[in-house]
């Protein structure tokens, strides 16, 4: 018989009552391997009233007693942590060495949120006025929805509820029913580490799950990640309601190669970030924009490292896994059918890849398209797989106006041994995570962290230090320092 996920309410697994459910694949399979509960609003009143519930007892909980459940939910994360890839990959797909990878990302803000009573601290100015001090505090805001997209069933809402339990709030939590398990996992493991009752709740379901968090009175803010037109339907059935919100988007992230470029590097970056997690990641680089003299050269490094990929079963040690539901897979695949129609030239076609794993599994190889026109919805749209363009640009002005005329503004990366260049680039440039021949510059879990434009509506933190920021615009820079062994030149800042 299907297992069907069902909800964790209450710190228990509760099953589904509501009738309605929706289908979990094994990608590299191609096979349905589960249900998920799709709840009502009995349901989604349940689990908001859980964490109303619980809000009182765990904000007065002192900080102290919060965080030694926070330090053992860490260490129980660390210690288990290969259980929770093996579920990744078996919803999602992505190989396992990622799918470890992004718990280890998730878990730095785990270690961030351990930090609580420094993070939490108010300030105390004496004498104001004569005889008048004035001192601030931070307190827990209540009921906290976080809604998460299927491409980092972990890491995703791990960027938000450590914090907000850390802090005091209480939460429901919506993942994306593609690969729901991994948050009953971790609900599992916050009971282990001593977590009151309705402190973590999680809510699997659609639209109907997703607006009854919105619009319910009892839920204080909304944390969102997804695509760009749900994330603004949040901001703005949010702004609505007067909830806090944070809603990140989509992207179409571009990194701009100077021809004084390392392109050994350049090459092994580009199928990094293109092809790493079948280029379903928000920071994923999707086109590379190729300053002339270089694009020729360039493509030949990549198609030599395109040929040694090994795409199939995450779990054979592969390089690239599935996309993750056949009709996604369909869907990217169109777009070189596409690209063709367009005029752009197809150098390596991924829909005729011989995968490692089951002829069922939503296989698509790694692609590469040069001469994209950049009128082309090839170019334009997230394609949210593993399809890289090429466009050529004459100078770095004609690169930098291009990535700036575009609707998305998440990630972004310059190569480039020009240390002035890369300092131009690093000013110029209207993207909000800027890697200097760094193509996935997403930061640690200290600094800011979010896009610009469409890719970021409403606050700027996906996590990090509040304040000031609040009011600023953040951007984020990561920079290689690069060894000599690979052409020289320190990029530093300039001193002048
Ligand atoms: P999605 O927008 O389809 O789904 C995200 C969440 O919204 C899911 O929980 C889903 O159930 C819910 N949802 C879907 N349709 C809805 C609707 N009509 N009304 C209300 N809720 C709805 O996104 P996805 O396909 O799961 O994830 C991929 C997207 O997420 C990509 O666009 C990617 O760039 C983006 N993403 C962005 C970041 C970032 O940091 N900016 C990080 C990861 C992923």
């Amino acid at each position: 018989m299907t297992t069907t996920v069902g909800h964790w309410i209450d710190n228990k697994e509760v099953p589904s009552t509501s009738g309605r459910t929706a289908p979990v694949y094994d990608p590299a399979l191609g096979v349905e391997t589960k249900r998920v509960a799709l709840a009502n609003a009995a349901e989604i009143n349940a689990a908001i009233a859980s964490a109303k519930k619980a809000f009182p007892g765990w904000s007065k909980t002192s900080l102290a007693a919060r965080q030694q459940i926070v330090f053992k939910f860490r260490e129980l994360l660390n210690a288990k942590k290969g259980e929770l890839a093996e579920i990744i990959t078996s919803e999602h797909g992505k190989v396992l060495s990622d799918a470890l990878g992004e718990i280890t990302r998730g878990q730095e803000v785990v270690e961030f949120a351990v930090g609580m009573p420094q993070l939490i601290k108010g300030y105390y100015s004496e004498n104001v006025s004569t005889g008048v001090d004035v001192y601030s505090t931070r307190q827990a805001l209540g009921v906290v929805g976080i809604i998460s997209p299927f491409n980092f069933p972990a890491m995703v809402p791990m960027w938000f509820y450590p914090i907000a339990i850390a802090a005091g709030n209480t939460v429901v939590l919506k993942p994306s029913e593609k690969d729901p398990t991994a948050s009953i996992w971790i609900a599992k493991l916050w009971k282990e580490a001593g977590l009151p009752d309705g402190v973590f709740n999680v809510l699997n379901g659609d639209k109907e799950s997703v607006d009854g968090l919105l619009h319910s009175p009892d839920v204080e803010s909304i944390s969102f990640v997804g695509s760009t037109p749900i994330a603004r339907y949040i901001y703005e059935e949010c702004a609505k309601a007067g909830k806090r919100v944070q809603s990140l988007g989509g992207a179409k992230n571009h990194m701009l190669v100077l021809p004084d470029a390392d392109l050994e590097l350049v090459a092994d970056s580009a199928i990094n970030a293109g092809f790493g997690s079948a280029g379903e990641r928000c920071m994923a680089i999707s086109v590379v924009v190729a300053v002339e003299p270089v694009a020729d050269a360039l493509i030949e490094k990549i198609v030599t490292r395109m040929d040694k990929l090994r795409t199939g079963d995450g779990r054979r040690g592969c390089d690239m896994g599935p996309l993750v539901t056949k009709e996604h897979r369909d869907k990217v695949a169109s777009y070189i059918d596409v690209a063709v129609k367009d005029g752009a030239k197809v150098v390596v076609d991924g829909r005729g890849v011989k995968a490692d794993g089951e002829a069922a599994g939503f296989w698509l190889g790694p692609t590469l398209i040069d001469q994209v026109p950049t009128t082309s919805s090839v170019y334009k749209d997230e394609i949210f797989g593993p399809v890289l363009s090429i466009v050529r640009v004459k100078t770095y002005d004609e690169g930098v106006a291009l990535i700036n005329s575009g609707a998305f503004g998440n990630g972004t990366a310059i190569f480039t041994n020009d240390g002035g260049a890369a300092r131009r680039f690093q000013n110029e440039i209207q993207v909000g995570m800027v890697g200097i021949n760094v193509p996935i510059p997403v930061p640690v879990a200290y600094y800011s962290f979010g896009g610009w434009k469409q890719s970021l509506f409403g606050d700027t933190k996906a996590h990090g230090e509040e304040g000031v920021h609040f009011f600023t615009r953040g951007k984020a820079i990561t920079s290689r320092w690069l060894d000599p062994s690979h052409g020289g030149i320190n990029l530093g800042f300039p001193q002048n």
